[in-house]
């Protein structure tokens, strides 16, 4: 799909604030994919398939994405941006909740992409732990949370999501198999590689 077409898909998923992934960690995510090349793709948080669009220019010859969305409008509006671009052999997508369906997956990933429910990002670690190749690495978006994650707000409504938020960081630092960094790009991107 060519960058106008794709932008479009962007702007409308924006205009509509569906909360897609920004330039920046796009960017940092990319980079890492060219220098090794998935094959087999998990993403947790579908929304309309852009991020899964964009993946997918990233894939190892008959390589493939498995994406999961729960809200069903977006999951209607996921599988015409993917048929539009024109990858929807690459990419399917599970319609539900992530909590529900992971455990239901065996198969071996490369690469996991977490970007859905904040307070989820644990128990989203340890499955993804699970289903990780040897050589696997893991991002998980949104992990600063417009800064809160760092700073000491605790009296927000979405505390829940914070606290999470850093029992996933401290999971991720103190697994002695994973080498994790922080970057403050976008809204937060933890990446974990094991080792
Ligand atoms: N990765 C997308 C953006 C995802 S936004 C992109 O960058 O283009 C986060 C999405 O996760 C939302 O569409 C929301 O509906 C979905 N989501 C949140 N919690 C979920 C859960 N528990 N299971 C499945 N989907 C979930
Ligand atoms: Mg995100």
């Amino acid at each position: 799909m060519n960058k106008e077409e794709l932008d479009k898909i962007k702007n409308q998923a924006l205009l509509e604030n569906i909360p897609i992934i920004m330039d920046d960690t796009l960017e940092v995510i990319e980079k890492r994919l060219k220098e090794n090349l998935p094959q087999r793709i998990l993403e947790i948080g579908t929304a309309v398939g852009y991020s899964a669009i964009c993946f997918s220019e990233f894939l190892k010859e008959n390589g493939r994405i498995d994406t999961i969305e729960r809200d069903e409008e977006r999951v209607k509006q996921a599988i015409e941006n993917i048929k539009k671009a024109g990858v929807e052999e690459k990419i399917k997508i599970y319609q539900g909740d992530a909590v529900e369906i992971l455990p239901t997956l065996n198969e071996k990933y490369d690469m996991v992409f977490i970007d859905a429910a904040k307070g989820k990002y644990p128990f989203f670690l340890k499955e993804a732990l699970r289903m990780l190749n040897k050589d696997g690495i893991i991002f998980a978006d949104n992990i600063l949370y417009k800064g809160y994650v760092l700073s000491d707000y605790n009296k927000h409504k979405q505390r829940t999501a914070v606290r999470n938020l850093r029992e996933y960081i401290k999971q991720v630092s103190e697994n002695p198999n994973l080498d994790t960094e922080i970057l403050e790009v976008g809204d937060g991107l933890a990446i974990s590689k094991i080792k």
